[in-house]
């Protein structure tokens, strides 16, 4: 039995991967829409939907993709809050995810930020190409000695660990969660906004992340620190981080997510008037760079998403159980005596 997939805010990368696994029972109808409560219904007919990570996926749009037959979301990206998943819960759909494709693209990328921020990279490129061969502003620091702290000591937060421990750095961090048996010097998040020459956030979006940098975070910073955010715009909120660097409490920021992204990153506007002042103003200035959520743009973790993405929605098809489910109530910590994920190793049947 062939199974049609919905596949939605199709890029032309996405659809280089796709395409080569899309067989044995799974075919893909791309759409470059991205999924909302309006376009949920071109997943008629369908028995399942790919969606990323701006697409939103709240009641409403759950309840268009129930409505049209689709038992299946398949998020082709690691992070999923963008969905009203306790709506999916009782619509019975199953929301499946990769949990991880290639930590260390988005560990370098964060890398890359650093480095260009620091090394002001972005501005002797511009120079140059317009055969200004002068040096002067573009004076950084030595990586080599300064203290970064890290937020997050997930996948992708060791990676990054890793990379910084390369560069001589002395690395601090913090976890709700530390490792156990590693080698982290962990601290609390006051010695590590105190302490840290240079701030990466790697910790995922949730009510107790969301705007963890704010103004009262950036009065205890370090002067001139550097803030690195390759994890989700809102865990920094953009306002107190302008008026940071405006102040010159904070020294440069390297962002490829940003809070109010959804309706501008993936998508060209390159002829029109931008209607977001925050945004306008962190992109002119000199110690900022925004990139369009493209730490995770490796061809390594677009081939590991696409082959996970399609095992997943095998695996849901078939009778296996389902480790890259997100399960409402295991999620949330509200496990009724009714969890069959716990049970089953899947919310609901595929059949
Ligand atoms: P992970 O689940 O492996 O690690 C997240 C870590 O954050 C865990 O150790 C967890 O304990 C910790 N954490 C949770 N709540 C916390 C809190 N309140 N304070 C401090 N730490 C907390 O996830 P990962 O694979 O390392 O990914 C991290 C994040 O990176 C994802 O949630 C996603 O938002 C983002 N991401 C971005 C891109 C991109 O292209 N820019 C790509 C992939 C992932």
């Amino acid at each position: 039995m062939e199974h049609q997939i919905a596949f939605f805010d199709t890029k032309p990368y996405d659809k280089f991967w796709f395409e080569r696994v899309e067989h044995q029972g799974i075919k893909f109808k791309y759409f470059e829409n991205k999924l909302n409560q309006d376009t949920a219904r071109l997943a008629k007919g369908c028995s399942g939907a790919v969606a990323f990570v701006n697409d939103n996926i709240d009641t409403a749009t759950v309840d268009e993709l129930s409505n049209q037959g689709v038992k299946v979301l398949a998020m082709r990206c690691a992070g999923y809050n963008n969905i009203d998943f306790k709506e999916a819960y009782n619509k019975e759909i199953a929301v499946l995810r990769v949990p991880s494709y290639s930590p260390n693209a988005v560990a370098e990328y964060a890398m890359a930020l650093l480095l260009t921020i620091n090394r002001k990279v972005h501005k002797a490129y511009n120079r140059t190409r317009d055969y200004n061969f002068t040096l002067s502003g573009l004076t950084g620091f030595d990586l080599k000695g300064k203290t970064v702290g890290v937020i997050g000591t997930g996948r992708i937060g060791r990676e990054f660990i890793d990379i910084c421990r390369g560069f001589k750095m002395n690395v601090i961090a913090y976890d709700v969660y530390p490792a156990k048996d590693s080698d982290i010097n962990y601290v609390d998040l006051e010695t590590l906004f105190k302490e840290s020459h240079i701030i990466s956030l790697h910790c995922p979006l949730t009510k107790e992340t969301h705007h963890i940098i704010n103004n009262d975070s950036i009065a205890k910073l370090r002067q001139g620190v550097v803030i690195i955010n390759t994890s989700r715009g809102a865990i920094i909120e953009s306002e107190a981080l302008l008026r940071g660097l405006k102040e010159k409490k904070i020294g440069g920021a390297g962002l490829d997510v940003y809070e109010e992204e959804s309706n501008l990153f993936f998508e060209d506007f390159s002829q029109e008037i931008i209607n977001d002042d925050v945004l306008s103003l962190l992109v002119s200035m000199p110690n900022v760079v925004v990139t369009s959520h493209q730490a995770f743009l490796t061809n390594e973790a677009l081939k590991n998403i696409a082959d996970t993405t399609v095992e997943n929605i095998r695996a849901f098809f078939s009778d296996g159980e389902l480790d890259n489910e997100i399960c409402y109530q295991c999620e949330t910590g509200e496990i009724g005596t009714d969890c069959k994920k716990r049970k089953n190793g899947r919310c609901f049947s595929g059949k």
